[in-house]
């Protein structure tokens, strides 16, 4: 090891080691976290070799503490135990020899569950070092199925970032054709698709960003008579749809299989976002109790729409998917966020459960209605 007297440490074979294991020695790995994750000793703590004269005296407070060192093959660990002796560690035994043998030898042996492929590891590495995401996250978002009403102005934002990191199913809900006067906002779609169904143009869109998400094309108009086997399938549901009756079915619906509606509309330089949970925040009825007329709701080829504005609304819709499927952070469930373009301000109003809702109201409770799972996909 070095010229200069070493103190003194002592090797083992593996036999010996595993024996101490299972006397009570506490196992150190000093590997690196890949080499860890692909497999490692039960109970072992991970301290990789850059880390250990930093983090030892954290880790193993008690320098009499019996303890076993091992890397791969007992040649980095054996230059931490030399430096755990020279900081007073007293019983310290290094393991040389390969640690493939470990279980060989009827070591106790953990290997944790893959939870993404090499591929998907290194496609969503910047999302994973996210704490609240990690693996299971990401897992969870690459398992989530998410529905897009329309594949217009607000689902195309939508859709290419829930795509983009890793949402795994994207259902789209659209009968429409590309034309000409959606492409100044319906970013999913370009001037080689006009006359294509937008969801045969959304879906190749999809392919070419990722080609693990499985796009679902429901060529159809959503109404009442099909919402229920529309949205059944399905965690949480994007509304962008532009107008009431729509809306209306969509919610009693979503309220009834209990799914989470994230809603989003826009009106020339003002945009609106809010997230409906049943039974546990207001839902569209509470927010309008009765239908306004539909002269309030003008569609886009109507009123206009500035491009930018379904961009903008469209993201703040993925965001509240990203926390419903994720379970982290607030949603905006009870609140209503208006974003006025012009001014490039934010306001936002508290919006309450009314208790006389016909769809969520105290008539209704959530035993009442039908449990999400009941519903096949
Ligand atoms: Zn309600």
């Amino acid at each position: 090891m070095t010229d200069h007297p070493t103190p003194a440490f002592r090797d083992v074979d593996t036999a010996e080691a595993v024996r101490l294991a299972d006397q009570g020695f506490r196992v150190i790995d000093v590997r690196e976290q890949s080499e860890w994750d692909a497999g490692h000793v039960a109970g072992a703590t991970l301290l990789p070799l850059g880390d250990v004269a930093a983090r030892i005296t954290e880790v193993v407070p008690d320098r009499d503490a019996p303890l076993l060192l091992h890397c791969a093959v007992g040649g980095r660990s054996a230059r931490a135990a030399s430096w755990l002796v020279q900081l007073g560690y007293t019983n310290v035994v290094n393991l040389k020899a390969p640690i493939t043998q470990w279980k060989d030898r009827g070591g106790r042996w953990e290997e944790p569950v893959q939870l993404l492929t090499p591929v998907q590891q290194r496609r969503y590495a910047r999302q994973v070092l996210i704490p609240e995401i990690g693996q299971e996250g990401q897992r969870t978002l690459l398992d989530a199925k998410v529905l897009l009403i329309g594949a217009g102005g607000l689902g195309s934002p939508t859709a290419l970032y829930l795509t983009a990191s890793g949402v795994g199913t994207i259902g789209l809900v659209d009968d429409d054709v590309v034309d000409e006067s959606n492409l100044q906002r319906q970013v999913l779609h370009g001037v080689d698709r006009l006359g294509m169904l937008k969801v045969d143009s959304a879906e190749l869109t999809i392919r070419g960003l990722n080609p693990e998400t499985t796009v679902v094309k429901h060529t159809e108009r959503l109404g009442a008579d099909n919402v229920e086997r529309l949205i059944g399938g399905y965690d949480v549901i994007v509304d962008g749809t532009d107008n009431f009756d729509t809306r209306y079915a969509l919610n009693d619906a979503a309220v009834k299989l209990r799914k989470p509606v994230v809603h989003g509309s826009i009106y020339r330089w003002d945009g609106q976002v809010t997230t409906f949970v049943p039974f546990e925040g207001p839902c569209y009825r509470c927010m309008y109790p009765t239908q306004p007329p539909a002269e309030l709701a003008p569609a886009c080829s109507v009123a206009g729409v500035l491009g930018v504005l379904p961009g903008i609304v469209g993201l703040m819709q993925a965001n509240e998917v990203f926390k419903l499927l994720l379970g982290v952070g607030e949603t905006l469930a009870g609140r209503l966020l208006m974003f006025d373009a012009m001014g490039t301000t934010f306001d936002e109003v508290r919006i309450w459960r009314d208790p006389a809702c016909p769809a969520c109201g105290e008539g209704v409770t959530a035993d009442q209605a039908q449990p999400a799972s009941a519903v096949s996909a």
